[in-house]
């Protein structure tokens, strides 16, 4: 669906959403048989339009290789899809609960059902992963969604369109396409639930427009991921990851590596490392139609004024691109000072700032001083100090010894905390999200809860009991 003018907007999105609610009133909620067979369909048309969704990424990006987009981005949807028909079955059966003594024999169990309408706000930087994996999650949990992706990623956003009319009934799935102004009213919405991934400040704004309508949200956010390096870490496996963090879709991934934190002494070694792993990287990259760009020209300058205002407050720049020392990107900046806008704003894209600490008490600190991030990695040798920065630090996820990879794990809960996001989402914890958990408790035709009520006859007793 194509919003052309202004006028009129809301009521046609209204419109939209009043079709869905009918459709939904009409058809009650969906089995398991009719979610896995939409799942099915989603993922067959997943497969069958792939050669499309890589050209249209590589449209929008200006270049992006096929294997980031098959293995990154559409990819992690199809394994998700996967995840959700395996285990729906028993994510959707009653579950009993534990009845207190005083309301013996009766029963107790939630029953899962479906929220109802779920609008789906997508950004552009995995325009395939984070708007149909979503969607998946609804459907899962019998709903209806609407679906506005990222206006920065157009021939992306054309293609989801294309892919799901073809299986889809808009009454079921319908996809919203258009900028700030379609956003701003698709948030205010009253929908039965509004998942929003994107930057944190839109994820304000979208936050607010949902309160009016008392809409919960789950809000996917971003946020600075830190890179913490113990003393002991495998510095060589580390610095290919960093490099593969920064390079794979130019860093403009949420939970990149935003930084790194390492012992002053062992700084300089890594840079070089990470420098010559970062040529690689880009090398391998170049050879398979990539690298991939940077989205816009604005986006692009945004990045140049992020160097340029660490360089004139004094920090190294270092260009670690084909070109050497003379690349833009990818980029490792040294001693970049704390109030610059690089060490303030999430970077998404290829620059990576080295920060130094003595003890790793301050790599900590520095952690804990500042919002808590999407993502956190741990390179360390010895479980005694990962474990403590475990303990130590908050963060949506972590991955130990390792780059991004706890997003490809369906059965760990994927989010925020803080101001990097509210709620999550990937397997159940994703269908609990879109699910509403309806406790039900099944009274006996006989018991002794009714003597137990305020002025019957056991009530002295079971007042005592209850206060006991
Ligand atoms: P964005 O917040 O600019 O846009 C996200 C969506 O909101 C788009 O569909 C856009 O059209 C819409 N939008 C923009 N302005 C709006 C407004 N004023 N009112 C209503 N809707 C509006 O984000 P982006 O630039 O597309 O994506 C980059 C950000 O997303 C980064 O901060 C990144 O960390 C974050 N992100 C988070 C995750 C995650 O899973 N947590 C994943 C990817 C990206």
């Amino acid at each position: 669906m194509q919003i052309g003018s202004e006028v009129g907007l809301r009521a046609e999105l209204e419109a939209v959403l009043a079709a869905q609610r009918l459709a939904q009133a009409g058809a009650g909620a969906p089995g398991r048989e009719a979610r896995r067979a939409d799942l099915l369909k989603l993922k067959q048309a997943i497969r069958a339009h792939r050669h499309n969704l890589v050209h249209a990424a590589a449209a929008d990006f200006g270049a992006r290789p096929a294997d980031e987009t098959l293995i990154l981005d559409v990819g992690p949807v199809v394994q998700g899809i996967n995840h959700l028909r395996r285990h729906l079955g028993r994510w959707m059966r009653p579950e009993r609960r534990s009845v207190p003594i005083t309301l013996w024999p009766g029963r107790a169990r939630i029953i899962r059902e479906p929220l109802g309408v779920v609008g789906i706000m997508a950004p552009w930087n995995y325009p395939f992963g984070l708007s149909l994996m979503p969607l998946a999650t609804a459907l899962a949990a019998g709903n209806r969604v609407m679906l506005k992706p990222s206006e920065l990623a157009p021939e992306s956003s054309r293609a989801i369109a294309a892919l799901l009319r073809e299986v889809f009934d808009p009454a079921q799935v319908a996809v919203v396409e258009g900028g700030v102004e379609t956003g701003a009213a698709f948030a205010g919405l009253p929908f039965d639930h509004l998942f929003f991934t994107g930057s944190t400040e839109v994820g304000r704004k979208v936050m607010r427009a949902a309160a009016d309508n008392l809409v919960p949200v789950t809000l996917e956010l971003g946020g600075k991921s830190p890179v913490i390096l113990s003393r002991d870490a495998d510095f060589e496996k580390a610095a290919r990851d960093i490099a593969f963090g920064k390079i794979a879709n130019a860093g403009q991934t949420c939970i990149a590596p935003d930084y790194v934190l390492i012992h002053d002494e062992d700084a300089a070694g890594f840079a070089e490392r990470l420098a010559a792993a970062m040529k690689r990287a880009r090398a391998v990259a170049a050879r398979r139609e990539g690298p991939c760009g940077i989205i816009s020209d604005r986006h692009s300058q945004r990045l140049l004024s992020l160097m340029d205002e660490a360089r004139d407050l004094g920090a190294t720049v270092i260009g670690a691109g084909p070109e050497g020392a003379s690349s833009t990107f990818p980029a490792i900046v040294l001693d970049a000072p704390p109030d610059s806008r690089l060490m303030r704003e999430e970077i998404f894209g290829p620059i990576l700032p080295v920060v130094t600490y003595n003890l790793i008490d301050e790599a900590i600190a520095h952690v804990t001083s500042a919002p808590k991030p999407l993502a956190l990695y741990i390179y360390s040798g010895s479980g005694a100090e990962r474990d403590r920065i475990l303990r130590e630090t908050q963060s949506g996820n972590v991955t130990t010894n390792g780059m991004m990879t706890h997003y490809a794990v369906d059965d760990l809960p994927f989010g925020g905390v803080g101001h990097s996001g509210i709620g999550a989402y990937h397997g159940r914890a994703g269908f609990d999200a879109m699910s509403h958990a309806k406790g039900v408790f099944e009274e006996p035709r006989r018991s002794l809860i009714p003597l137990g009520r305020p002025g019957g006859r056991f009530a002295k007793l079971f007042a005592r009991y209850m206060m006991r």
